[in-house]
C-alpha cells in the first residue's frame, strides 16, 4: 500500500495556523511514508470561495516548505462526477429524492425544537414513490435508522456513534450543487486517500462520511483527528490571540523553519527535543505521539525558535531575507547597503527575534540622519559632553588605521584627558553614532560605518548640541 495523505482547506479566508499544522501534519506523515501528499482545493461553496484565499493557501504552504506531489485539485472542476455518483446513490437505493422545498424544511426544522426533538429532516419524501414531474429536488443520502458507526481513530482511539443521531443529508442540492460530506468522500475515495489526518471539528462528519463510503462500496481510509490549537486563555485561538494568519508571521519577520519547527510540535512531542530540522521531522513524525488534548499557542516559544533559526541559519540566507525589511523602512539597497548587511548582521543575529525587530535594530547603520531617541540624546547628548565629542572627532580624523586597536587606544586617551571611565567616553559617542544608548560593540559600529559616516555622524551630534 501507497500511504496517501491530502490537505483539503476551503478557500473561504486566509489559511491559518491550525490549518497549516493540518497541511504540516500531512505532509510529514505521507514523506515519513515515503507517500504522496496531494493539495485539494475544495470551492464548492461558489458565495464564500475567492480567488484571493486560494493564492494566500498556495503561497502560504509554498512558503512555510510544504510541497505537494498531486493536485492543486479543484472541486469546482469535478462538479460532474460529484453529481454521477450521486445519481449512482440513487439507483442502487441508498439515496432518495426529496422534493421539500427549503422554506418546507426550515419549518420542520423549527417545529421540531419548539417541540424539544432534535432539529433533524423528518423523513418525509423517503419512502415516497411518486416522481411529480417537473419539481426541482435534491437527493438525500438514506442513513441506516438503526445501528451504530464505530471506527478506530488513529489519535482518539475507538469512536463510537449511534445511527439515530445522524440526518438524512443533503448530498446534492436542487440546483444541482453537491455538499461537502458527499464531495469529500467521492475525492478521497477516487483520490485513492488512505489516511485522514485532519482538525477534530470535523469528527461529527466522519460517521456520516463512512456511511457514503460504505453506500458507494469504496475502501475507507483511515482517520487521525488532531486536537485543536488554543490561545493561553485556553479558548479556541482566534484573532483576539494574536496573529492567526500564517503569512502575518512571514510579514512579521518570522522564519518559515521556525513556523515548521514551532507548527510541528504543535500537538506532536518526541521526547523533550524542541530544535527540529525539516528533515528530522520526516524522520521522526509520528501519529502515536500527538496528543489527544487541545495545544496551546505559545508566542514565547515560537519567538524562541525564531531567535534560534536566525543565530543558527547561514548568513547568506538571514541576510537575503533581512533586506525586504530594510526595504520597508525606505532603505534603498544599493551596493553599500549589500556591503554592509553580512557586517550588520553578526553583531545583532545574536539579539534580534524576528527579522523585522532586527531590522529595526539596523537601520542606523543605513542612515545617518536617523532620529535620535529622546532619552539617550538627553542624557548623553549635553554640552557637558561637548569636549569628549570634539576630542574624539579630532584624535579619530587623525587616525590612520580604523583597526580595534587604534580605535581602543584613542578611547583610552580621551578618558585621561578627561579623567572618565570608559562607558562616560562610549556612552555619548553611541547616541552619536546610533541614536541610541544601546547598540552593538563601539568598535564594531565604528568599523561597519566606516571613516566618512562617523565623521559625519560626530559633527552632527556637536551641532546638535551647540544648537
Ligand atoms: N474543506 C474542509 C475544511 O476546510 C476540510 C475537509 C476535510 O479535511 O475533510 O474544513
Amino acid at each position: 500500500m501507497i500511504v496517501k495523505t491530502r490537505f483539503a482547506p476551503s478557500p473561504t479566508g486566509n489559511l491559518h495556523i491550525g490549518g497549516a499544522r493540518t497541511a504540516l501534519f500531512n505532509y510529514l506523515f505521507a514523506k515519513k511514508n515515503k507517500g504522496i501528499f496531494v493539495l485539494r482545493i475544495e470551492d464548492t461553496d461558489i458565495e464564500r470561495s475567492k480567488e484571493i484565499y486560494v493564492e494566500d493557501i498556495l503561497n502560504g504552504l509554498k512558503w512555510l516548505g510544504i510541497e505537494w506531489d498531486e493536485g492543486p485539485y479543484f472541486q469546482k472542476e469535478r462538479m460532474e462526477i460529484y453529481r454521477d455518483y450521486a445519481y449512482r446513490l440513487l439507483s442502487n437505493g441508498y439515496a432518495y429524492r426529496c422534493y421539500c422545498t427549503p422554506e418546507e424544511v426550515e419549518e420542520k426544522r423549527r417545529v421540531a425544537l419548539k417541540e424539544g426533538k432534535k432539529p433533524s429532516y423528518d423523513r418525509t419524501c423517503r419512502d415516497r414513490k411518486d416522481h411529480p414531474e417537473g419539481r426541482p429536488y435534491a437527493i438525500r443520502f438514506k442513513a441506516p435508522l438503526s445501528g451504530e458507526v464505530i471506527f478506530d481513530d488513529m489519535i482518539r482511539g475507538r469512536i463510537t456513534f449511534s445511527c439515530d443521531e445522524l440526518d438524512d443529508l443533503v448530498i446534492l442540492r436542487s440546483d444541482n450543487t453537491p455538499t461537502y460530506n458527499f464531495t469529500v468522500v467521492v475525492d478521497d475515495a477516487s483520490m485513492g486517500i488512505t489516511h485522514i489526518i485532519r482538525g477534530d471539528d470535523h469528527i461529527n462528519n466522519t460517521p456520516r462520511q463512512i456511511l457514503i463510503y460504505r453506500a458507494l462500496d469504496l475502501e475507507i481510509p483511515q482517520f487521525a483527528h488532531v486536537p485543536l490549537i488554543h490561545g493561553k486563555d485556553r479558548t479556541r485561538l482566534s484573532k483576539r490571540h494574536g496573529a492567526t494568519s500564517l503569512l502575518e508571521y512571514r510579514d512579521e519577520g518570522f522564519m518559515p523553519e521556525a513556523l515548521m519547527n514551532y507548527l510541528a510540535r504543535l500537538g506532536w512531542a518526541y521526547g523533550d527535543q524542541e530544535v527540529f530540522s525539516k528533515e528530522e521531522l520526516i524522520d521522526k513524525f509520528d501519529l502515536s505521539h500527538v496528543g489527544k488534548s487541545p495545544s496551546i499557542f505559545d508566542m514565547d516559544k515560537l519567538l524562541w525558535l525564531n531567535g534560534h533559526y536566525i543565530k543558527t541559519l547561514p548568513e547568506d540566507v538571514v541576510a537575503e531575507r533581512l533586506k525586504p525589511f530594510l526595504a520597508m523602512k525606505g532603505i534603498t539597497i544599493d551596493d553599500e547597503v549589500e556591503r554592509k548587511v553580512p557586517l550588520v548582521l553578526k553583531p545583532l543575529k545574536e539579539r534580534a527575534k524576528t527579522l523585522k525587530e532586527m531590522a529595526d535594530m539596523a537601520l542606523f547603520f543605513f542612515q545617518d540622519d536617523f532620529p535620535y531617541d529622546i532619552k539617550a540624546k538627553d542624557k548623553f547628548l549635553t554640552p557637558g559632553n561637548l569636549g569628549i565629542l570634539d576630542s574624539f572627532l579630532k584624535g579619530f580624523e587623525a587616525l590612520t588605521s580604523l583597526n580595534e586597536t587604534e580605535q581602543k587606544r584613542l578611547i583610552e586617551r580621551i578618558m585621561g584627558e578627561f579623567n572618565k571611565k570608559a562607558v562616560d567616553v562610549i556612552q555619548p559617542i553611541r547616541v552619536a553614532l546610533s541614536g541610541k544608548d544601546i547598540s552593538p560593540g563601539i568598535f564594531e559600529v565604528i568599523t561597519i560605518l566606516g571613516r566618512d559616516a562617523v565623521i559625519k555622524r560626530i559633527k552632527r551630534a556637536i551641532d546638535e548640541i551647540r544648537a
